[in-house]
Order: C-alpha cells, then sequence, then structure tokens
C-alpha cells in the first residue's frame, strides 16, 4: 500500500532553492534512510513534509493516503498520521512528561482520553522503551540530557502511533550507549504497518534498524537508491562519489 508520494519536488525558503526536483515513495510498513552531506535538503525535507510554513513549495506535488496534503496545516497533517522529530525541543517548566503527552495526543485524535486510560497506554509504552516510571512525573524537558530528551521523542513518537514518523538525525550528538537505546526502541515500535524515514548521518543504525531503502540526497534531489549495503558504500565512497 503505497503511503507517501513525492513527485518531483520543487522547494525555496526565502530565495534560496533548496529541493529542486525530488521523487520520493513510501509503502506502509516500509523504513527508508535518508542519508547525505550537510546543507543537501534533509532536514528541508522533513519539515516541508510536516507542512513548515517557512518553506514554500513551487512545483511538484506531496501525496499522504492518497490525498494532495499541499494546503494542510502542520495540525492537520498530524491528525492525518504525520509525525516529526523535534517539534516541540524547548523546555517547558510546569507541564509534566505525561500531561504534554496526553495533551498531544488528545490533539491528535480529537479525542478525550481519561486520565486513568492515557497511564495506562503510557506506562506501556514506557516499559517497551524502557524508560523508568518516574520519568513521567519531571517536567518537559527541563534538566533533561541529550539521550533523555531524544526518548523522550520516541516516547512521544510511541503514544500518537503515526503512520509516517520523520526522524531528523536522532541520534546526533549522542554517544554510542544513547544511540543504541535509541534506535532499539524505535525497533520495538516496528508493527509492519509504521513507515518510518529515517534521517541519519550514523551508518551504525545498520546494526539496529533494517532499512528496506536507503537514498542519498544531494543538492535537493535523491541521487540514488539502494538496500542497506548502500549505506555502507557511503562509507568508503565519500559523498562526493554521488555528486557527478
Ligand atoms: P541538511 O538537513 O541536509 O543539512 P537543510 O535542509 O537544513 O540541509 O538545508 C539545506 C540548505 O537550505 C542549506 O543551505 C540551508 O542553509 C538552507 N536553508 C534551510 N532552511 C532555510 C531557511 N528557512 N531559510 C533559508 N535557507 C534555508
Ligand atoms: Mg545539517
Ligand atoms: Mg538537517
Amino acid at each position: 500500500n503505497l503511503l507517501l508520494k513525492i513527485d518531483e519536488l520543487k522547494v525555496s525558503a526565502g530565495d534560496r532553492n533548496i529541493l529542486k526536483g525530488l521523487n520520493l515513495e513510501i509503502n506502509e510498513g516500509e523504513t527508508h534512510l535518508i542519508m547525505g552531506p550537510n546543507g543537501a535538503g534533509k532536514s528541508t525535507l522533513g519539515n516541508v513534509l510536516m507542512g513548515h510554513p517557512e518553506y514554500k513549495i513551487n512545483d511538484g506535488s506531496i501525496y499522504f493516503n492518497g490525498e494532495d496534503i499541499n494546503e494542510l496545516s502542520v495540525d492537520e497533517r498530524a491528525k492525518k498520521g504525520l509525525f516529526l522529530s523535534f517539534q516541540y525541543p524547548e523546555e517547558i517548566s510546569g507541564v509534566t512528561v505525561e500531561n504534554f503527552l496526553r495533551t498531544s495526543k488528545m490533539a491528535v485524535t480529537g479525542e478525550n482520553i481519561p486520565i486513568l486510560k492515557f497511564q495506562k497506554q503510557l506506562k506501556e509504552k514506557m516499559d517497551l522503551l524502557q524508560i523508568p516510571e518516574e520519568y513521567k512525573e519531571r517536567y518537559l524537558n527541563v534538566g533533561f540530557s541529550g539521550g533523555e530528551k531524544k526518548k523522550n521523542e520516541i516516547l512521544q513518537m510511541a503514544i500518537l502511533d503515526p503512520k509516517l514518523a520523520i526522524l531528523d538525525e536522532t541520534d546526533s550528538g549522542l554517544d554510542v550507549d544513547a544511540i543504541k537505546v535509541i534506535y532499539e526502541g524505535i525497533k520495538t515500535l516496528k508493527d509492519g504497518k509504521k513507515s518510518f524515514l529515517v534521517i541519519t548521518h550514523y551508518n551504525k543504525i545498520l546494526d539496529y534498524l533494517d532499512p528496506d531503502f536507503v537514498h542519498i540526497l544531494v543538492d535537493g534531489k535523491i541521487v540514488e537508491t539502494g538496500s542497506a549495503d548502500l549505506a555502507n558504500r557511503i562509507e568508503e565512497l565519500g559523498y562526493e562519489h554521488f555528486k557527478k
């Protein structure tokens, strides 16, 4: 089942052309990796999929679940099942992790979720991700380490249960142990239905996630698509090889 179809997408911000005719298709249940040099447009792709207002689509289309989403707001896209990590990086004093997650879940589903019912869901996901119980009482991101913030993003993803989760360098700045926890956490959320678009520089990801496709994004376009082995070739050849 085709979930995401991006066709000849051209995107600019200010007077800068960033995406220059990008094509990508993701089926239900697939995991795709996007790799590429700094400034290639990887984060722009994530942002434009989520409907970030700074990015302007000049040409091409984005279909999600068979629907053209170009005109939809960020909230509407979240309701349709799109999720982008790094949406709420700020510290929010006075809001606990539990309250924050319950509020996000109710916003996305449009339903009231009674506290006890939510607590049950939360405990399930926290157990799955091996997050200690007391974590949910902490204020969002206040005094969190880099690893804890990232874990919170993964927990948020688990709670919101999106159709397509876009993770933009969720591994950056983490030590190897934290990376392991994050990727093993993501792996436990793979259910054969959810799709993942994972933007990373980190080759070791292949030890944890088993991507169906690896794409190389250079200068606003996907210049090569392959299997997991492509990620290893990048390590050997560098991105220069793919710039042509
Ligand atoms: P990547 O994530 O691959 O490192 P980005 O998508 O963040 O690349 O950025 C691609 C290029 O577009 C960079 O040169 C960046 O400076 C530029 N860019 C990104 N966002 C904006 C913006 N809001 N306004 C102007 N230029 C931007
Ligand atoms: Mg970058
Ligand atoms: Mg980036």
